[in-house]
């Protein structure tokens, strides 16, 4: 039996913080004993969501000793791993043999069990949807002690409640992963300045038939006019004809630079996120440039800091982001939420914005339609605003991602996430009648312990 320790966690917004009784078990077979031990069992990856998903004061359970590879079928592409195994050592090991995870979120410091419980997107959403729709099957531990295993086609249901489902459903012990083909460990993007929403817009729908990736970035410190002019960037998967670096030679790559502890609050300031949006947006120009860029540029800029969420100090911060769904509102409706944040005197260090079309799976972020993402810093004008956001999206038709949120109310997320949230609660109360996987999320949004 594993022993416990009362350990202070957070997510990586770093609020909020708290003390959780965590067991770190050193096999996979030590879990099911777990489930006798008073508390509850919410299983933990390495707590890259932002917000309270992966805290439980009533006891977590780290899967980071469960990391070990099962196995690999290097012709079909298929690889069998277990849920605290990273997304970096599974691509490590997979890139330089010509395979690559389809669906690869921003951080690749996540694990497959909690890319799977939060069922995270890439830059490509709108064409090889979620992470679950890459997974041919899971090994779940239930409440019951018992293990099963399910797939699209055998527990169905199950499995789709366990996609996006938060860690709800039980502890995924296990992974069988589908991976794409890929030429050369490069991509070939085109990066080139938008002015405005509109622009930006157009751009998505412009590249949508002929793009492996596309993202977004706005400046949101610009005013007026300018609100939503921005960088639209796209990439298709690089040959070693056109420039591609060879897959031998793909050299994973680690953080560059540590932000070693918190920084005062000041530091990310109103002003200092200005220079820096200004400087990003000044450096592209209307010319559409095109690069050959290797994959850790692309899919993780930000992996080169380590702790860069320590740059927003001790009062941590909040990522808050929202989907719009698509239609002829779509770019009024952006634009009306991100003047709001203006008038409220709100600013975003990132401004991300990504295209997504509807995917499987009940609590799945994804719709057709476009989100945004964008970082606050922890203050009582953010905290007093996001209420209000969160009642704005709702009402607009739209959600906030699960993954990113700490502040969405239990009467809002059911008008989010509609009928799908109401049939969920429904499999996760028979798979859980005595609440053994709760999270500060779980309470916060009223799932589990319903009168
Ligand atoms: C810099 C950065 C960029 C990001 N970019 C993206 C992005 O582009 N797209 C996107 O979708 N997300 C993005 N995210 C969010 C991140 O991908 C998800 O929150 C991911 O789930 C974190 O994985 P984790 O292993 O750290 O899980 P944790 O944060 O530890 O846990 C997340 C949830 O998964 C559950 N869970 C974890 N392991 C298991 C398991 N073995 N069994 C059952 N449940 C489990 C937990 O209970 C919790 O509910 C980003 C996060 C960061 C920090």
């Amino acid at each position: 039996m594993p022993k416990i320790k009362r350990q202070t966690l957070d997510g990586w917004g770093h609020t909020p913080v708290v003390e959780c009784p965590s067991y770190r078990p050193e096999r996979s077979r030590e879990l099911a004993s777990l489930l006798h031990e008073p508390g509850t069992q919410l299983a933990r990856g390495l707590g890259r969501a932002y917000g309270d998903c992966a805290l439980s004061p009533e006891g977590v359970v780290l899967t980071e000793r469960l990391n070990h590879f099962i196995e690999f079928d290097g012709k079909r592409g298929l690889i069998r791993a277990q849920g605290g195994v990273t997304l970096a050592e599974l691509m490590d090991y997979t890139i330089p043999r010509g395979w690559l995870p389809a669906a690869i979120p921003g951080t690749k410091n996540v694990t497959l069990g909690g890319a799977f419980a939060c069922n995270v997107h890439g830059k490509n959403q709108f064409r090889e949807g979620d992470f679950a729709d890459h997974v041919q099957s899971i090994r779940l531990l239930l409440a019951s002690g018992e293990s099963i295993d399910c797939s699209p086609t055998h527990n169905r249901e199950i499995f789709w409640t366990t996609a996006g489902g938060m860690g709800m459903t039980g502890i995924i012990e296990e992974i069988t992963l589908k991976l794409k083909p890929i030429p050369s460990s490069s991509l070939t993007t085109t990066t080139y300045r938008v002015e405005s929403l509109e622009e930006m817009i157009e751009a998505f729908v412009e590249f949508r038939g002929e793009s492996d990736y596309m993202v977004g970035w706005i400046d949101h410190m610009a005013k007026g006019d300018d609100i939503g002019r921005g960088i639209f960037e796209t990439a298709v998967h690089a040959t070693p004809e056109n420039g591609g670096k060879p897959l031998a030679k793909y050299q994973p790559s680690g953080a560059r630079f540590n932000v070693p502890f918190f920084m005062p609050n000041f530091v990310l300031n109103r002003y200092s996120m200005a220079i820096y949006n200004m400087l990003r947006f000044r450096k592209y120009s209307a010319w559409r440039k095109v690069e050959t860029v290797g994959f850790s540029s692309f899919f993780h800029p930000l992996d080169k800091i380590g702790h860069w969420n320590k740059l927003y100090g001790k009062r941590g911060f909040f990522q808050y982001q929202c989907l719009f769904p698509d239609g002829p509102d779509v770019v009024a409706q952006m634009q009306t939420f991100l003047s709001a944040l203006h008038r409220k005197k709100i600013f975003s260090f990132l401004a991300v914005i990504k295209y997504h079309r509807k995917p499987k799976g009940l609590l799945t972020f994804s719709q057709d339609g476009y989100s945004i993402a964008l970082d606050f810093p922890n203050t009582p004008r953010v905290r007093s605003v996001l209420p209000q956001l969160n009642k704005w999206v709702a009402d607009n038709g739209g959600r906030v991602y699960l993954a990113k949120d700490s502040c969405l109310t239990a009467d809002l997320f059911p008008v989010m996430y509609g009928k799908a949230a109401h049939d969920w609660m429904s499999v996760i109360d028979q798979l859980d009648p005595d609440a053994h996987f709760t999270s500060l999320m779980s309470k916060r949004l009223g799932w589990k312990y319903r009168a």
